[in-house]
């Protein structure tokens, strides 16, 4: 177990002395996210983010601008995200109706009520499962769920508990478990926590070959002790 036990809030305090103050590279607003994540793939911030640029100087990301274009206008202005851009293309052309025809062009305005009922409506979208569902309803202000990065479930796990569990779905589960515990059901506390630890996981404590020795937060880490949890050590 880690030398000193320290609490989740003071953790992040110590990852925000080393990051600095973290603010999302994303929109907030439901349906413009969706629009950001369907602008790169493999989805990535960076990726995401140049071809949403590319999307808003070329074409214009309102519904209207995106059902306006033709598949090969928008598939050309999405290309800086990568790949398969003429199959995102079709992608948003499906968002921008359906968000036109089945919610008035308010999705936000749908996902008000049960948080059930727009974890439901969200997932119908493709390419969102729980995370993405649960990442687009904080931060859009809608609920303040314990979400956590889908691709680094595994830090707040490592620090808390050892070595993470190789079923991702665990992972993620006791990564949110976390969360829910110990930071305060806030707006503000939870998107903080969602923002440090992705940076943290994409600096230094990388699914692979995390870099232990300059982590700002080793000392509190059970990992970093030798917590395996039973296992054999990561290749
Ligand atoms: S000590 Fe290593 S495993 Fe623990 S949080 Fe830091 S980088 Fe991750």
């Amino acid at each position: 177990m880690p030398r000193t036990p320290l609490a989740l809030p003071q953790l992040l305090e110590r990852l925000e002395d080393f990051y600095g103050r973290q603010e999302p590279c994303w929109p907030t607003d439901p349906y413009l996210f969706l629009v950001w994540w369907y602008c790169g793939y493999p989805a990535s911030d960076a990726r995401c983010s140049r071809g949403w640029e590319s999307l808003e100087r070329e074409i214009g990301t309102k519904p209207r601008e995106v059902l306006a274009a033709t598949p090969r206008d928008l598939a050309k202005a999405l290309k800086p995200g990568g790949m398969v851009a003429e199959l995102r293309a079709l992608r948003l052309k499906e968002l921008a109706a359906r968000v036109k025809d089945q919610f008035g062009e308010d999705l936000r305005g749908a996902l008000v009520g049960s948080i059930a009922q727009a974890r439901k409506i969200l997932k119908t979208f493709p390419s969102i499962a729980d995370p993405g569902a649960d990442r687009i309803l904080l931060f859009a202000g809608l609920a303040p769920l314990p979400a956590v990065a889908s691709n680094c479930p595994h830090v707040l796990v490592r620090i808390r508990r050892g070595l993470e569990r190789e079923n991702y779905g665990v992972t993620y589960k006791e990564a949110q478990q976390s969360i829910a515990e110990e930071v305060p059901e806030k707006f503000d506390a939870r998107i903080r926590a969602y923002l440090l630890l992705k940076r943290h996981g994409q600096e230094l404590c990388k699914s692979k070959n995390p870099k232990c020795e300059q982590c700002p937060v080793r000392s509190y880490c059970a990992f970093f002790a030798g917590s395996l949890r039973g296992r054999a050590p990561v290749p």
